[in-house]
């Protein structure tokens, strides 16, 4: 039987996993309720077959369980078991969100705790946990920059200043957020323009939104400059910190004067990230905004924990119910067990780490940024341009050598870029190896340069045509 058949093609009439025994209770009275008037066309199959069709697709997924994933800007660093045995406790997993107070201390005791870390690590005093990705956090704390900027009387500020090496969700959520996004350039050096920022700072600014380390994975020296000229001009620094993994336990974003920033728990803090599965975005403010934040809010008092919803100031909820709950609950697992220490360790060897692949690769490869990196850096094709090969050729050749690529053509201020996270789980023993296939990678680009236009060679379909994947996507479940 071929193995590849679709679910549908496997499907034999009459076949079953289970076959339910004879109503024993009365039956329910449908009469007058929207019911289907005939079955659902789902594939008939039987229960090992079932299993197997599974097994078999999951062994064609590739992920930090089984290969190196320097995917940068994404953090795939490796999710200790020990946090999802955590996610999986019961009087956890089966709270539902109705719940009284009284009968979820536990959960409420969680969610605060992980308000308090956060507050830490960054040195913002008011955190939530409501949005459910990084891009609601942004728009979260523009709507809060909002509320701010209202309540004082200066809703003429409506311009949202953004360097072009940022993320695309930082432009999207400013304008979502009904706000102007307007460009910043980086200078030859990868860093923020400091003259092209205070050239369009005036009474009309929102706010910035820095990333910091960049996506370049450079760290902004002239950061506590930066924000005294944007509070200078009254508006408000914003920190796209979706990736902490180089700054926590070491910088506090307060201390060199961001205002408000999010944190994606789905990078750092030690959620699975990629593949659509849910996601935390915590916002942590300063005190002054704190009364703007969403509702509810997670209050302790002596009388115990209680979700807040009264507050005037705010601007109200983004989501249903509080949080992604599970996700809240793996980063408390990961931060009770790391501890200050530990995350401090965390930062400094996912610096090294990258400082190392950088180090070690830069004569292979073009890295246009050759100072000290942070988490990340970026490198670029450019010394394989001869022989015509690409970001793209390197990513797909990779996946045969048995990595998952990097990430490619992005940050967009490179040209072909290729963004670099190994992350601090990796062992010596795989950046050596991720170096070696590199290293071969570049052999074969000045040696028979075609051969990677036809990587990869050894998955079940090849290169594929990503644009049109997007464009016109085959959604059914068969053929034809
Ligand atoms: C991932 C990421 C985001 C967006 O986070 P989501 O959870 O995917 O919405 C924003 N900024 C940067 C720098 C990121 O890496």
């Amino acid at each position: 039987m071929n193995k590849d058949l679709l679910l549908y093609e496997k499907s034999r009439a009459g076949r079953r996993t289970l076959r339910l025994g004879a109503l024993d209770v009365p039956a329910a009275d449908t009469t007058g309720l929207p019911l289907r008037q005939s079955p659902p066309d789902l594939p008939q199959i039987g229960e090992l077959e079932l299993v197997r069709h599974y097994v078999r697709l999951s062994k064609k997924n590739v992920s930090i369980a089984d290969s190196f994933y320097p995917l940068g800007s994404c953090t795939m660093k490796y999710n200790p078991l020990a946090n999802e045995v955590a996610a999986t406790i019961a009087g956890f997993s089966e709270a539902h969100p109705l719940l009284d107070a009284g009968r979820c201390q536990g959960a409420l005791a969680v969610m605060k705790r992980v308000e308090e870390f956060l507050a830490a690590v960054t040195g913002l005093p008011c955190v939530t946990l409501h949005p459910a990705a990084g891009a609601q956090g942004e728009l979260s704390a523009l709507l809060v920059a909002n509320a701010h900027f209202a309540a004082r009387g200066e809703q003429a500020r409506t311009k949202v200043l953004i360097p072009d090496s940022a993320h695309g969700t930082n432009p999207a959520s400013a304008a979502v957020a009904g706000l102007e996004p307007v460009t910043v350039s980086s200078g030859k050096d990868g860093l923020v323009d400091v003259d092209d920022l205070q050239s369009k700072l005036g009474t009309d600014t929102a706010g910035f939104m820095v990333t910091n380390p960049n996506t370049l994975g450079l760290f902004e020296p002239r950061i506590a400059e930066i924000c005294e000229k944007v509070h200078t001009a009254g508006a408000l620094v914003y920190m796209d910190g979706a990736n902490l993994n180089a700054l926590m336990g070491i910088a506090r974003p307060a201390d060199f004067g961001v205002d408000m920033m999010h944190t994606n728990l789905h990078k750092t803090f030690s959620t699975p990230h990629g593949g659509g599965g849910p996601g935390a975005g915590p916002i942590c403010v300063s005190e002054e905004l704190g009364v703007y934040l969403p509702v509810p809010r997670v209050v302790e008092s002596e009388s115990g924990f209680h979700l807040e919803t009264d507050a005037p100031e705010s601007i109200g909820m983004l989501r249903g119910w509080s949080s992604n709950f599970g996700v809240i609950l793996r980063a408390y697992a990961y931060m009770r067990r790391l501890g200050p220490d530990g995350v401090r360790r965390v930062a400094e060897n996912a610096v090294i780490n990258a400082n190392y692949l950088r180090v070690r690769l830069r004569d292979a490869y073009h890295v246009p940024f050759d100072g000290l990196c942070m988490h990340e850096f970026v490198a670029t094709t450019r010394h394989q341009r001869p022989g015509g090969v690409h970001a793209v050729d390197v990513a797909k050749r990779l996946i045969d050598l048995g990595h998952h690529p990097m990430t490619v053509y992005f940050p967009l201020v490179v040209n072909e870029a290729m963004m670099i996270e190994p992350t601090e789980t990796e062992t010596k023993e795989t950046l050596d190896a991720f170096v070696e296939d590199m290293l071969l990678i570049a052999d074969e680009a000045r040696e028979r340069p075609e051969s990677l236009h036809d990587a990869p060679l050894s998955t079940p379909v090849g290169r594929l045509d990503e644009g049109r994947a997007v464009k016109e996507p085959v959604l059914r479940f068969r053929r034809g």
